[in-house]
């Protein structure tokens, strides 16, 4: 079995890592709420989608009516 012949050094591992970062995606703005969404999802802070309530909001307390 082929084995390296050099120990990968910190900092080529770190610059091959540069890359692997997770990609987070387009977000939008709720229009109701201005909290960050993602598309073509029910807001989770109002729980609203298209300008209807579709779901309870996720958290309560912090969007309170
Ligand atoms: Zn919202």
């Amino acid at each position: 079995m082929a084995v390296p012949f050099r120990r990968t050094s910190k900092t080529k591992k770190r610059m091959r890592r540069t890359h692997l970062k997770r990609n987070v995606g387009t977000l939008t703005t709720c229009p109701n709420c201005g909290a960050t969404i993602q598309p073509h999802r029910a807001c989770m802070a109002c729980g609203f989608y298209k300008g209807e309530k579709v779901v309870e909001p996720r958290n309560k307390t912090k969007n309170a009516e």
